[in-house]
């Protein structure tokens, strides 16, 4: 169809009306599971993230339009709603496959101007659309947010522990789910008790999953360098020892 109607074909539309969208997050929510919208933006997106909605989703991926962007800052997070709407980048998919269309320069400049709005309230975290890439070189979504102008200290937030607040089930939201956070320490998290994906991730505190990696480089001076797999000279993952002293275990 984009051959012979490019206008009309191309342009970017919500694929679910608002009755399915209202059935897709009603349920997920009611199932304890979070809901991600992948979109280009413009008004196709209308209420998605507006908070309280019955159409609130959890993430927003792409986004390359900044005012789409700042409707995300301004309504995705009031701390009375509970359950934020993150905003998902990924640069690093724009930079793969849309250098030559385009799309990078959006994306890339949709960033900057996010990150430059200081009253911007925009909950940001890495990752999304993994697979035009090679598993491994996730790390340059972290390089092209620091090179683009991020603080490299909010750009590992975002790539630890905001991931496990963006992906994190129902259960840990609202007042039930503060209640919750705050016993962690007690260790009832257990994944054999909880299952994988309910143990809580992404930062050094006991109760959390126990990943870790070290770097050999310097994150202050060259940030893109000890992010980089070839610095990466340990590996933990759950408790378990992957690499040590840049040496497979
Ligand atoms: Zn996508």
């Amino acid at each position: 169809m984009a051959q012979v109607s490019p206008h009309t074909a191309a342009q970017s539309i919500s694929t679910f009306t608002d009755d399915e969208l209202r059935a897709i997050v009603q349920t997920a929510h009611k199932l304890g599971v979070k809901v991600a919208a992948h979109t280009d933006g413009h008004s196709s997106w209308e209420g998605l993230t507006s908070p309280g909605s019955a159409h609130q989703v959890n993430s927003v991926e792409h986004g390359y339009n900044a005012g789409d962007v700042f409707e995300v800052a301004n309504k995705g997070y009031d701390e009375r709603d509970g359950v934020p709407t993150f905003w998902i980048p990924t640069l690093s998919v724009c930079y793969t496959l849309g250098k030559d269309t385009g799309l990078w320069q959006r994306a890339a400049s949709t960033f900057k101007q996010a990150i430059k709005a200081s009253s911007l309230n925009v909950r940001i975290a890495c990752g999304g659309d993994t697979g035009p890439f090679p598993h491994g070189d996730n790390a340059l979504e972290m390089k092209l947010m620091v090179r683009l102008g991020a603080d490299w200290k909010a750009v590992l937030k975002w790539g630890t522990l905001s991931g496990w607040e963006c992906i994190r089930s129902m259960r840990w939201e609202g007042q039930t789910g503060k209640e919750r956070l705050t016993k962690v320490h007690e260790l009832r998290e257990d994944a054999r008790v909880v299952g994988d994906n309910e143990v809580p991730f992404g930062t050094v505190r006991k109760g959390f999953a126990a990943d870790i990696i070290a770097t050999s480089g310097d994150l202050e001076k060259h940030f893109e360098e000890a992010v980089d797999k070839g610095s990466i000279v340990f590996v933990m993952k759950s408790g378990k020892v992957y690499k040590r002293n840049g040496l497979e275990v």
